[in-house]
């Protein structure tokens, strides 16, 4: 970029060609006021406050959109920019109400502040008014265009950044005004909600309904989102140990300016009257408050009394890391069980049992920002706009960049929009699929033979399963058209760096270790892996379901994916605890649920977890538990599972603590306390501590999360760098194995963690059950934006309610034209293990042939109806494909 030299203010300064004068001058720290600017969106010149003085011309431009030309001579003070700017102001000030007093942005109103900075006292013009009525439909944002000076910011942050377009310019002249299609109110547009507009309006027409005191707040903590993978960065506002309001931190590079709607506005949970507040014991089948003692010494007898074989601890992936170590601990060193998991069984197992295979590890190798600079991107089994809204974003941003998006999904779900191609496989055909891509990669010649011959090995007897994927059978199996097989596999061979993402729409099948399998051979044969933004990108879906994974919540492996098989790795551990650890590995959870329902795991204690709905066949789940002698449930609600529960010990939200969640991409990021506990609720750290200490534990004597974190960088090499001092200045990419090491963004750059990357012949499996005359119809399940999880956090907001208010069935309308079914009606969803009442939601975006369910709902829980069969390695149930019939609900 060529060099260009100005003057401005008497200065010479030099700048990059293609700089504006404002970028030039913010750059020098010369000061020049803006409103409709702002550094992340298009510049406009819309508000002409920034106006300059170019001396060779004598005119007054705008600095925001005027680049820098060699000569200029600008000057940013002149008494005529001066009064320029003032009279801008002034012209706004006379089209505005005169509200400041009880308007909710208070002092952090940029008009307001302006007009004072230009010391203007008075308006000259002739007042003109125009009002508007306020749209209040929104549950959590407020719009009072009343107020607005037609900045355009919230229009450009809503195309540009968000995507979304739910609102663009209205009308003409002196009516002008951002406005949604048709001017209805924002519930009846395409917003979701994200409040990114809200945070971009510099006067009060846009505001958020619950942070209306915002200008009160008394403490403001950076802390992380507790809902997906994305690990999104946030301030939490307090007032009087309340959260009064949630923003985002722009200098953070997982987010940056950017929150979905659950990070925004979903945190009323935490202050929700049904917050468990004290021990509650089971007596005569009642609950009954108990103090900590009480309960506490209970649960410890109780758990003395089984034997190792007998117990099992399910962890939580809402918990910390420093929760998820305590947890393992707990089982491995107290009840000398490795009977311990937790939900990555039920989303990401394959993931990690497959790249061990394929890499030797089992994470996302790339990191999110890496997304927006690739030149195709193949999403496969991901909603991504639902279930990861902030990758979506990073999506969005590199198509508009040129980038080649291909989307692999039933459904027709909304990156469809975005895609050069749709490849619409049947459900559970992606073995078939991406082995069809492969074979036309290898027959075409598009391999990266250079990479494969220096990195990888087992070609050979990969080529060969190729044999078996001819385009006839692939088509005939997925149902995509050859020809748009072809074209998938020449785009992502050739419009490098190409990279993978996927989600469950991957993992939750039979055979979905061989669907992540095969997407790791795609990305070797093509050498699309250890660069930027190629990759095999597992998207994870809760806040630290890799940080409870990397913690060792898992039943074969202690913390860093280290086996307790191996003698040295044990007597390490062994060491280091003080005790004599159990060498057998231990059950999954879906096998846990099982021996449970047979009598052999006889007591659990379960933290932060509702598998009645979220494993498959509740009802199986459900006499299960029943069947339990003692069953211990620590949670912030009394959900579902917590009420068969014996005992139930109140733990505290994300808010409430201090600790660190891992994203999605291994970024290890600190969690920070902003409230007390409610009630009498405590950390789930201290509580497991406490009941360790109670057993006879030794190193359960923590005082601060800190402590564990320091002992689990001790015995943890991929955490061995991670201290709360170092992460005081953001997060790091674990593998960080030293404290000097700067962490690591990508995997696999130099070699594969396994050494050579191996590829691994496949074969197509079918789903296990595909429909037939009794269930013709395919159900498949996925989230909703709007909810997370079993809803036991989301359900609690009511603005989330009111956005989405229950569950529903999503039917092609073709088929329910044969069922004699409309749109809106309650149906029943009926499957080989249960039935559920529905409304059914018509429409396009479900193919014929396939009905879709979120699982948020207990009132319609969609995994009464899903397929407990397992996939033989890493033991995840396929909840992605089960077949079902739809009747008309005539209760
Ligand atoms: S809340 Fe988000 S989606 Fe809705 S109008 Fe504002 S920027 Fe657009
Ligand atoms: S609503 Fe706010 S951000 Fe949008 S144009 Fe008006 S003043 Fe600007
Ligand atoms: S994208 Fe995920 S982490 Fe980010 S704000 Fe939304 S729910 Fe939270």
């Amino acid at each position: 970029m060529g060099k260009v030299t100005i003057t401005i203010n008497g200065s010479r300064l030099s700048g990059r060609d293609g700089m504006t004068i404002l970028n030039l001058a913010q750059e020098n720290n010369i000061p020049i006021p803006t409103l409709c600017h702002h550094p992340l969106l298009t510049p406009t010149g819309a508000c002409r406050i920034c106006l300059v003085e170019d001396e060779n011309s004598g005119q007054l431009i705008a600095s925001c959109v005027t680049p820098i030309t060699p000569g200029m001579a600008i000057k940013t003070d002149s008494p005529r920019v001066l009064e320029a700017r003032r009279a801008f102001v002034e012209l706004m000030l006379a089209e505005h109400p005169d509200s400041c007093l009880v308007c909710d942005k208070g002092n952090r109103c940029e008009l307001r502040k302006l007009a004072s900075e230009l010391e203007v006292s008075q308006v000259r013009f002739k007042r003109l008014r125009r009002f508007y009525p306020l749209d209040d439909t929104n549950p959590f944002i407020e719009r009072d265009l009343t107020k607005c000076i037609m900045c355009g910011r919230c229009i450009r942050a809503c195309h540009e950044i968000q995507g979304v377009t739910a609102i663009d310019y209205a009308y003409r002249g002196f009516d002008i005004k951002p406005a949604t299609p048709q001017d209805r109110g924002l519930i009846d547009s395409a917003c979701v909600s994200c409040g990114l507009c809200v945070s971009m309006c510099p006067v009060g027409a846009l505001s958020d309904k619950s942070t209306r005191y915002w200008s009160k707040e008394t403490s403001k903590v950076q802390t992380i989102c507790p809902y997906c993978g994305c690990g999104c960065s946030l301030y939490l506002s307090t007032r009087d140990q309340k959260i009064i309001g949630v923003s985002s931190c722009p200098e953070n590079s997982v987010n940056g300016i950017s929150l979905c709607v659950k990070g925004r506005y979903g945190f009323d949970f935490v202050h929700h009257q049904d917050r468990l507040k004290t021990p509650l014991i089971k007596r005569a089948g009642e609950f009954t408050p108990a103090t900590w003692d009480e309960a506490l010494d209970l649960v410890a007898s109780k758990l003395s009394s089984y034997k190792a074989d007998e117990l099992a601890v399910i962890s939580s992936a809402k918990c910390t890391n420093e929760e998820n170590y305590i947890a393992q601990k707990f089982a491995r060193a107290i009840l000398s069980t490795n009977n311990v998991d937790h939900c990555a069984r039920l989303c990401h197992a394959p993931t990690v049992a497959g790249l061990v295979q394929s890499f030797g590890s089992g994470a996302m190798t790339n990191s999110m920002a890496e997304i927006g600079d690739a030149s195709c991107i193949l999403a496969i089994g991901t909603n991504t706009t639902e279930a990861h809204p902030i990758i979506a974003l990073e999506i969005k941003r590199a198509v508009d960049k040129g980038a080649k998006l291909i989307v692999a999904n039933p459904r027709e779900i909304d990156l469809v929009r975005w895609s050069h191609l749709w490849l619409q496989q049947q459900p559970g055909s992606d073995v078939a699929l991406l082995m069809g891509m492969a074979k036309v990669i290898v027959d075409e010649g598009l391999v990266d033979k250079a990479f494969i011959d220096e990195r990888c090995e087992n070609l050979d007897a990969f080529k060969k399963s190729l044999e078996g994927f001819d385009l006839d059978f692939v088509e005939r199996t997925t149902g995509v058209p050859k020809d748009k097989i072809a074209e998938a596999a020449r785009v992502y061979a050739t419009d490098r760096p190409s990279s993978i993402l996927y989600a469950m729409g991957i993992t939750q099948h039979s055979h979905g270790t061989d669907n992540v399998i095969a997407t790791a051979n795609l990305a070797m044969l093509t050498g699309n892996i250890g660069k930027p933004s190629t990759g095999v990108n597992p998207l994870r879906g809760q806040n630290n379901v890799q940080g409870a994974c990397d913690m060792g919540a898992l039943p074969n492996v202690y913390p860093g994916y280290q086996a307790i098989a191996d003698d040295n790795i044990r007597a390490k551990f062994e060491q280091a605890w003080c005790c004599s650890l159990n060498p057998t590995p231990g059950l999954p959870i879906t096998e846990m649920i099982n021996a449970a329902y047979r009598g052999e795991i006889k007591a659990i204690y379960l933290i932060g977890e509702n598998p009645l709905l979220s494993e498959p066949d509740i009802t199986h789940a459900k006499e299960a538990l029943e069947k339990l002698e003692f069953l211990v449930v620590q949670d912030i609600f009394l959900s579902e599972t917590a009420e068969l529960a014996d005992v139930v010990l109140p733990g505290t939200s994300f808010a409430e603590k201090d600790g660190t969640f891992t994203n999605t991409e291994r970024r290890v990021q600190r969690v920070r306390k902003a409230i007390e506990p409610i009630g009498d609720s405590k950390p789930d750290w201290q509580i497991t501590c406490q009941l360790g200490r109670g057993m006879g534990g030794k190193g359960f004597d923590f005082e601060h999360p800190s402590q564990i974190m320091d002992e689990i960088a001790s015995l943890t090499p991929s955490y061995g760098g991670i201290s709360y001092q170092r992460l005081e200045d953001g997060g790091l990419q674990w593998p960080c194995p030293t404290p000097e090491h700067p962490g690591t963004p990508i995997l696999h750059s130099q070699q594969f963690t396994r050494g050579k990357g191996r590829f691994i012949p496949l074969e197509y499996k079918p789903p296990m059950e595909l429909p037939d005359k009794e269930y013709p119809l395919i159900l498949t399940t996925g989230r909703s934006l709007y909810h997370f999880h079993t809803g036991t956090l989301t359900r609690k907001v009511e603005g989330l309610n009111v956005l989405k208010k229950e569950g529903e069935v999503e039917i092609n309308p073709r088929d329910a034209s044969k069922l004699g079914i409309a749109d809106g009606e309650m149906v029943k969803v009926i499957s080989r293990r249960g039935e559920v009442v529905a409304r059914a939601k018509l429409t396009e975006v479900s193919p014929v042939g396939v009905v879709f369910m979120t699982f948020h709902f207990a009132e319609s829980p969609a995994n009464l109806l899903t397929n407990p069969a397992l996939d033989p390695v890493a033991k995840i149930p396929e909840y992605k494909v089960c077949a079902v019939r739809v009747e008309k609900n005539h209760k």
